[in-house]
């Protein structure tokens, strides 16, 4: 089967591989999709450590074709998720907490396991999430990591109906963050981008406010319309953007940090103190989380824009996402030959 690799000197080479035969507790998928994330490019430019050899992907939706020994969870012909959160240990004080996203010995797929990108996947059957009827496997697969991570960062976030929250960032997470925001927490939003276009489409889904911070000082204009918003979530791949959330903050907001761009924000401690602000990071989402993301995208109140692409074009979308040059998701599609 086709798969999606890691190369040393990172780039992703689509080579044909074997997959093992099933252990006890694992299933077999034949993936329909995976949608690429920003963090495939982190992992592929090496920015977590060497991956060389590993297959991408956690944005994997896939139906069961096999299932090993002691699976209860899946059977044959189900659709099931392919996640960044691939296993926990399941007895550790993170796992029996509803944090196993933080279990130290947690493995994650398309990084420490072989991922979603590919023609076929083994998961552990009892971490791979259902996805309900009426979702279709494209949008499913924005959900996977996307969705289920934007959804969970704006639980965090504390936000209340009818208080403002800032998305900074609204690529492939932000613009669903955004739709999570407002339609399921039902918060007033601001969408802060550098990209217009990110702009336009945040608008349509509306947005309450937009902001683009190559021109302006956003934390200046969410500071003078609004008072500073209750929250933010904080997902561009910049420094400057972390930062410019802390300015924009009310007291006693809370930022929750999701993108991950390797360097260190800086935090005024007068200002941190004084006015009570939090900063806290939020890693996608537990099993739970996931299953809520989904039903809420099944009943239409998200919906992730993506568009379908060839696994041969896997290098050019990285490309493309490295130019900010996409808009919502673009999906690696196994199901058109
Ligand atoms: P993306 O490339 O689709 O979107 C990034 C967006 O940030 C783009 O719209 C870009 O224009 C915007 N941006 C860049 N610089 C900016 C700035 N200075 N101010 C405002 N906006 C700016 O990426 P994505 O797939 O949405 O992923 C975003 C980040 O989230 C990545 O670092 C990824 O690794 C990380 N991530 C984290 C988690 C988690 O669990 N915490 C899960 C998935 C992805
Ligand atoms: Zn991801
Ligand atoms: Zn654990």
């Amino acid at each position: 089967m086709k798969a999606a690799v890691v190369t040393k000197d990172h780039r992703v080479a689509v080579v044909e591989k074997t997959l093992r035969a099933l252990e006890h507790g694992e299933a077999r998928l034949k993936m329909e999709c995976c949608g690429v994330c920003h963090t495939d490019l982190h992992v592929k430019n090496g920015d977590f450590g060497d991956t060389t050899g590993i297959t991408l992907g956690h944005e994997g939706i896939g139906i069961v074709e096999e299932v090993g020994p002691g699976v209860t969870s899946l059977k044959p012909g189900d659709r099931a998720s392919v996640a960044w959160f691939y296993q926990g240990c399941g007895h550790c004080e993170y796992c029996n907490s509803g944090n196993e996203t933080l279990c130290r010995e947690v493995k994650n797929a398309g990084y420490s396991v072989d991922g979603g990108m590919a023609e076929e996947c083994i998961v552990v059957a009892d971490y791979a999430v259902k996805v309900p009827d009426g979702l279709e496997p494209a949008a499913a697969s924005s959900v996977t990591c996307a969705g289920v991570t934007t959804y969970k960062a704006v639980k965090v976030s504390g936000i209340r109906p009818g208080k403002w929250i800032a998305i900074y960032g609204l690529g492939g997470l932000g613009n669903l963050a955004l739709q999570y925001a407002k339609n399921v927490f039902n918060a007033k939003t601001i969408a802060v981008d550098i990209n217009d276009d990110q702009l336009a489409f945040a608008r349509e889904m509306g947005a309450d406010i937009v902001i683009n911070s190559r021109n302006e000082d956003a934390a200046k204009i969410i500071q003078q319309r609004v008072g500073g918003a209750h929250a933010a979530v904080v997902t561009a791949v910049a420094k400057s953007a972390f930062n410019s959330a802390v300015d924009a903050m009310r007291a006693g907001g809370r930022i929750v940090a999701v993108g991950l761009p390797p360097e260190s924000m800086s935090l005024n401690i007068p200002r941190l103190v004084l006015d009570g602000i939090e900063v806290v990071g939020s890693l996608v989402g537990t099993r739970e989380d996931l299953a809520e993301a989904f039903q809420f995208a099944a009943e239409g109140k998200v919906v992730p824009k993506v568009q379908r692409r060839a696994i041969e074009e896997i290098n050019e979308i990285l490309h493309e996402m490295e130019e900010g040059k996409i808009r919502g998701r673009m999906v690696i599609d196994f199901t058109s030959k």
